[in-house]
């Protein structure tokens, strides 16, 4: 089998920021791409999301928004062929949450560690403590809690997801699909969630079958309004269109995908590959930053 990467960084209505995003994305492809011809797909996944995340220009480990709170709480996953998988969510204080979420895949009996017990365990494992936040996201929050704060009172803060809806808030999670020489697929996501999340929200990302998916017919990531790709199940009805042979391809697996998106509607976007190597990439947002090596 010929090694295969795709890798997305988010989609979204705005292109501010995407040559240095594009570019983040590109980087980040190439050094999986060397990683998998070397290691498992899971190897390249891995080494991919976590350069994703030291991006500071997408949303996920170093450079995620600020929840409502002014704290950074991540969720990853991460996903082999096999069906084992790991995740994490409203993680804080690490610089890596995909390394987190495999982690807990290969030394735990579990599947998911939540809030500050997933930090705890992060750090009982050697994970060193790192402050996500940078500069311009703080500026940011900054911002916003400003304007929201003449709107609003802050009783209503649970509310403030509704007061947003009146604006378009940009997307700008990670993900990465790959397929190595020897046939095996992994997938995994990594994100700081919505901007201005309330905390305690739980999206899509680091839920398995929702945010990512990977089985023998293929590996998935989505992004996206989380939401409505947890009330889709988003992830896992993708791979169900390879395995129930609705889609021939990765690249009609996930048309379906964005026609289930489409529905609701809900805004968002999709990479795949399937068990023969195809890959397949699908949004309905104006723009999303992605790249494949093939
Ligand atoms: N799906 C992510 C979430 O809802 C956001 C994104 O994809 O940008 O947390």
């Amino acid at each position: 089998m010929k090694p295969k990467i795709i890798v997305h960084g988010g989609a979204s209505n705005s292109n501010k920021n995407e040559p240095e995003r594009q570019k983040d994305v590109i980087d980040a492809c190439k050094i999986g791409y060397e990683v998998l011809l070397e290691k498992d797909a899971v190897d390249a996944v891995e080494i991919t999301i976590q350069n994703l995340e030291s991006s500071a220009h997408l949303n996920a480990g170093v450079g995620s928004y600020l929840q409502l709170d002014g704290r950074v709480r991540m969720d990853a996953s991460i996903m082999k062929d096999d069906l084992s998988t790991g995740a994490v969510i409203g993680i804080e204080d690490v610089e890596h949450p995909i390394s987190v979420a495999r982690r807990v895949m290969e030394t735990t009996q579990h599947v998911i560690l939540s809030g500050p017990l997933a930090t705890e365990f992060a750090h009982s494992e050697g994970f060193p403590r790192y402050d996500p936040r940078t500069r311009p996201k703080i500026n940011l929050w900054m911002e916003i809690m400003e304007e929201f704060r003449q709107k609003t009172t802050y009783e209503q803060i649970f509310h403030v997801d509704k007061y947003f809806k009146e604006k378009k808030y940009s997307l700008g999670t990670v993900g990465c699909v790959a397929i190595d020489a020897k046939g095996n697929i992994a997938a995994g996501t990594s994100t700081g969630g919505l901007k201005m999340n309330v905390p305690g929200r739980v999206g899509d990302s680091g839920i398995i079958g929702a945010g990512t998916y990977c089985s023998k017919f293929g590996g998935v990531s989505c992004t996206g309004h989380g939401e409505k790709i947890l009330i889709l199940v988003l992830g896992k009805q993708v791979i169900n269109f390879l395995k129930h042979k609705k889609a021939p391809n990765a690249m009609d697996a996930v048309r379906y995908g964005i026609e289930e998106l489409n529905s609701l509607p809900a805004e968002g976007g999709l990479i795949c590959i399937d068990k023969d190597g195809n890959i397949g990439y699908d949004y309905n947002t104006k723009f999303m930053t992605m790249h494949y090596i093939e």
